[in-house]
């Protein structure tokens, strides 16, 4: 579509229509242009998403967003704890801090944090469960995010003579998900099929899979002219386990920051699953980068495979288990909550054989 609308590029289409042949898009009164297949990356407002009534709001995670761009935000350790004191043998300012708390978290995410810095601005944002911190909408986003932080005297501290230097952005509940990914001549890519939250910055990475995999795909189909839904499914079946996996992580994670004993021990299964994502991936990439090893089909069948954790199955054993116990506590019953924290290390002291993973907790 990129070369047959070049002239074009960014103009909003209004219709999209599929027929055996193709896919017609129409930008304005005789403007049409055809295209063997339609990738739709509009985010939120994707025109496909609108036009099959795609989107499905059955997620586990509730949480609404205000973010925007600082300045003066220091080091953490300047105005709390400091480092020696935290035991840390770097600064959390060299990477991104998260706040956690009750029914939200907030990042801090400092791009001049390094010697070579250009730029001196600081990603800021809230995140926020509607159910427990409605929004205040008597307030500006920019006066509820500072009277919110006053609940954390450090968190506070570290803010004290901050100043946004864009708008701030304040959104609904902004999770969502599509019913269908790929149908017949179509495929809806990174924010246009799904969001869930950002607290583990999956979304970019999700989006360039997405991107490999649909480009596979698309190579394939335009040797043998097949752009059928079907050939496009490990697309779908890959985007949507990663935004169903990511939702009962986050939607979990939230609920765990009720007591710091529930989340002491649930963060171990982050862990466990960013660990072993990152050894997944650098396999797949080692096994691709030793020439014989692997045929272009096998790295893209393998990275299908993955979700969160590298999609290895004992992974989703072990998660379904401690999500399991995490989604039937009553946070409100101290006993059941020492129950649940006893049980998810008694599961990860039996799951090693030693006692490495349950001393985490
Ligand atoms: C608050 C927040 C924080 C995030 N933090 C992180 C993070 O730390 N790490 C991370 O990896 N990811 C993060 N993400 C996710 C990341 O932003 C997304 O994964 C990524 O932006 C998805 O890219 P995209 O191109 O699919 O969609 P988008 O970035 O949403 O882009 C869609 C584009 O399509 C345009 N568009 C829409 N309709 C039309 C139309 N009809 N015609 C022409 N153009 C149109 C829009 O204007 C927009 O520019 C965050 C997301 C949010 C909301």
């Amino acid at each position: 579509m990129l070369c047959s609308t070049e002239p074009q590029y960014c103009k909003t289409p209004l219709d999209i229509a599929f027929d055996a042949d193709g896919v017609t898009i129409t930008t304005g009164p005789e403007q049409h242009y055809r295209t063997a297949y339609s990738v739709d990356a509009g985010g939120f407002r994707s025109l496909l998403a609108d036009k099959f009534d795609l989107r499905d709001f059955g997620l586990h995670t509730h949480s609404r967003s205000s973010f925007t761009h600082m300045i003066n935000v220091p080091d953490f350790h300047e105005v709390s704890t400091s480092q020696k004191a935290a035991n840390l043998p770097f600064s959390v300012a060299e990477g991104t801090l998260h706040h956690v708390f009750e029914g939200g978290w907030l990042w801090v995410i400092p791009f001049n944090n390094h010697a070579a810095f250009t730029n001196p601005l600081c990603s800021v944002g809230l995140m926020l469960d509607p159910r427990m911190h409605p929004p205040q909408n008597d307030l500006s986003a920019e006066e509820e995010f500072f009277a919110f932080i006053e609940r954390f005297p450090s968190v506070a501290a570290q803010f004290r003579n901050a100043r946004s230097v864009r708008e701030w952005v304040r959104t609904g509940r902004i999770q969502y998900s599509s019913k269908q990914i790929v149908g017949d001549r179509w495929a809806l890519l990174g924010h246009a099929a799904g969001f869930i939250d950002p607290l583990y910055s999956k979304g970019l990475y999700i989006t360039l899979t997405s991107v490999s995999i649909l480009a596979h795909h698309l190579l394939q189909a335009n040797h043998n002219g097949d752009y059928s839904r079907e050939r496009f499914l490990p697309l779908e079946k890959t985007t949507l386990a990663y935004i169903h996996s990511n939702d009962r992580l986050v939607a979990n994670s939230y609920t765990s920051w009720g007591t710091y004993q529930l989340w002491t021990a649930y963060s171990v299964l982050w862990l466990l699953g960013a660990y072993t994502e990152l050894v997944k991936l650098f396999s797949i990439r080692i096994q691709s980068m030793e020439h014989g090893k692997i045929n272009q089909q096998q790295l893209f069948d393998q990275l299908q495979q993955i979700k969160l954790a590298g999609g290895f199955a004992d992974y989703d054993r072990v998660a379904h288990t401690i999500d399991t116990i995490i989604e039937a506590v009553d946070l409100t019953n101290a006993h059941q909550v020492a129950t649940a924290v006893e049980q998810i290390q008694v599961f990860f002291t039996q799951l090693t054989g030693c006692h490495y993973l349950s001393r985490l907790c």
